[in-house]
């Protein structure tokens, strides 16, 4: 079975039709940059991903990492990856080229970071979260900090991990009880669990740095109360060079269900009283910190999501064309050959509904990242602070929509593949497991509809909403503009969606004042209607640019029609789900809300 990475040519019109990442050239810290310098990283990022990622995904599934003589073991293959990836560069590819880095993009990043997903999931885990701890540490560490963690971990000489994760306080974070005792030297002591810890052991690196959320003697209970340690595997001296062992013991390795190649651990810090770590940031703003990390990693997750499903629709794809079975249904003559299964009207649906979710999480995701870059570089203060502030908005979107959609996709790709689907043969099955873990970790789906809707819909005074509204007003007008009559259509569609949606955002919002417990009830269906619109939003902005791209003879027909008639299938079949949702949202169904566990 071939490796199915992602479609250049999409990645490709995303970054620079849709989203027009070479504009960024202009600003001051991208200008050594050019298209040809992006495009010539996404071949690397191609070639390593092909040659070093995608040949163990299925043998990494198959052999998990194992506990064996003190140490855990994994095929030799990952740790030749990691070593390739960081050798390219990749884990510093949006810092300073000063210190080593490529200085990129986020969005120009984030497109290379989708081709090693798609060849391996597990295996680029390592490194995603070594790239976002070294993101915090550049933020919020101090110089020596930054001088002593950050060339080793940029370099793929340590690992890093997020450990905010606690046998009982998993959704409820603020609930850790891990504690810091003042040494006395600048140092404190951790003593504490730390469950789900993904790479929290292994030996494919000289050090790792966990990021540790622990409470300080006397902090205020809940989230105020809550700090942030770096608590390396291996002591770290005022050089940085790697020093005796620190008292962080592997508790024990947890299997799963998918994402098998990533090392997935219970820790234990402290149990000789021997675990030294050193605060990043103010005290008991642990949480403030770690939501640096977090809200990368969010995107990171529904990246993720994205690319999985991305990459089994591409598996579908390759099968329905080659997969003969049965005839037209007006077929008269038994004797006449069987067609590709792509020939059946059903199988299409199937393979055009993928096509929509993917590639409009894709693009919602990838958007996700091009405000990043505005939050970063724009030309002035007030666009970075509406950008951050648009982000904040869409981030439980982003980590969400995909998780769930896309995750949908990858059912569909078994549905596909017939019973072969469901057989370790075929990659489906392995991808549709590796998704499986999106909704759930970095905040569940619970979790981010009631941060959508109790903080972030409402938050000061609905700056965020009026500014999405104004991105979705743009849309608009750009697809009636357009000259075509499909995508007026569209708009007009659209933009009565949009109104729909603030006007239940407004009665939900108002119920929340009054009655919290009845307001968040639904906040779940919520997230699903309001992430359901956006997606409508990007796929019109996508069905703009593909005609722009046409008309400049930049994509091929084929591929521009396949974007207008997944743009088009998402309004006819996709959108009008939404307003039974409404319908319920508005109403302040209660069902949910009123039954009792001794009901069920
Ligand atoms: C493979 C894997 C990798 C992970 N990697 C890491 C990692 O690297 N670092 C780390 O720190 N953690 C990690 N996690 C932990 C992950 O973030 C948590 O599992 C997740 O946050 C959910 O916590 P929980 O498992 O304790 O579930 P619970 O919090 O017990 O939730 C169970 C269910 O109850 C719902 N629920 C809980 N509270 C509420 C509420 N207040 N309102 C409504 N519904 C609620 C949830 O939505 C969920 O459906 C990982 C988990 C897995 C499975």
């Amino acid at each position: 079975m071939s490796a199915q990475l992602m479609d250049r040519q999409d990645l490709e019109f995303l970054l620079f039709d849709l989203l027009e990442a070479d504009k960024l050239c202009e600003r001051e810290r991208y200008a050594e940059h050019s298209q040809d310098t992006f495009k010539a990283v996404l071949d690397t990022a191609e070639r390593i991903a092909a040659s070093k990622f995608a040949p163990h995904a299925h043998d990494a599934d198959e052999h998990e990492p194992r506990f064996e003589n003190g140490k855990v073991t994994m095929l030799p293959q990952v740790g030749e990856a990691i070593r390739a990836f960081a050798d390219a560069g990749f884990l510093a590819a949006g810092h300073d080229d000063e210190s080593g880095g490529m200085q990129l993009p986020v969005s120009v990043a984030q497109a290379c970071m989708t081709l090693f997903r798609s060849a391996n999931t597990p295996t680029s885990a390592y490194l995603f979260l070594t790239a976002a701890n070294a993101n915090l540490i550049r933020a919020h560490g101090s110089p020596a900090q930054k001088q002593r963690f950050l060339p080793a971990l940029l370099a793929g000489r340590w690992l890093g991990t997020m450990a905010l994760t606690e046998p009982h306080a998993g959704s409820s974070v603020p609930d850790a009880r891990t504690t810091a005792t003042p040494v006395g030297d600048g140092t404190y002591r951790i003593r504490g669990t730390k469950i789900f810890i993904s790479g929290g052991d292994h030996e494919l690196s000289e050090n790792i740095v966990h990021l540790v959320l622990a409470r300080l003697p006397d902090a205020p209970a809940g989230a105020r109360g809550l700090s942030l340690f770096i608590v390396p595997k291996y002591r770290v001296d005022g050089e940085g060079r790697v020093g005796a062992r620190n008292d962080v013991a592997l508790a024990g390795l947890i299997h799963k269900m998918g994402y098998r190649g990533t090392t997935s651990t219970i820790l234990s810090f402290g149990e000789n009283d021997e675990c030294l770590g050193e605060l990043i940031g103010e005290p008991n703003r642990g949480l403030n910190c770690m939501f640096h990390m977090m809200n990368e990693a969010r995107i990171g997750v529904g990246l993720g999501a994205a690319v999985i499903g991305y990459t089994g629709y591409r598996h579908a794809l390759e099968y329905a064309r080659t997969r003969p079975q049965g005839r037209h249904p007006d077929a008269r003559d038994p004797a006449s050959p069987q067609v590709s299964i792509i020939e059946h009207a059903d199988v299409r649906r199937m393979l055009l509904t993928q096509k929509a979710y993917v590639e409009g999480g894709l693009a919602l995701c990838l958007t996700g990242a091009r405000l990043a870059d505005d939050a970063r570089t724009a030309a002035d203060a007030a666009a970075r602070s509406d950008a951050d502030a648009l982000l904040g908005l869409l981030t439980p979107v982003i980590k969400s929509w995909p998780s769930q959609f896309c995750l949908e996709a990858n059912s569909l790709a078994i549905q596909v593949h017939g019973g072969y689907g469901y057989t370790r043969e075929y990659p489906v099955e392995r991808l549709y497991r590796d998704n499986r873990l999106n909704p759930l970790h970095e905040g569940t789906h619970g979790i981010q509809g009631m941060d959508l809707l109790g903080r972030k819909a409402g938050m000061d005074d609905g700056r965020a909403m009026r500014l999405l509204d104004t991105r979705i007003a743009t849309a608009v007008a750009n697809a009636r503009a357009s000259g075509d009559a499909a995508l007026a259509q569209h708009a007009d569609a659209l933009a009565e969606e949009w109104q729909q949606v603030q006007q239940t955002t407004a009665v939900l919002l108002e119920h929340l004042a009054t009655d919290r417990r009845a307001g968040l009830a639904n906040a779940s269906i919520y997230l699903e209607a309001f992430g359901r619109a956006i997606v409508a939003w990007i796929w019109l902005e996508q069905a703009v640019a593909a005609l722009r791209a046409r008309e400049r003879q930049r994509r091929s027909a084929d591929f521009v029609a396949g974007k207008l008639a997944a743009c088009a299938w998402y309004y006819a079949c996709e959108l009008p789900r939404n307003a039974a949702q409404h319908e319920l949202l508005r109403r302040m169904d209660e069902h949910a809300l009123r039954m009792q566990p001794a009901w069920f």
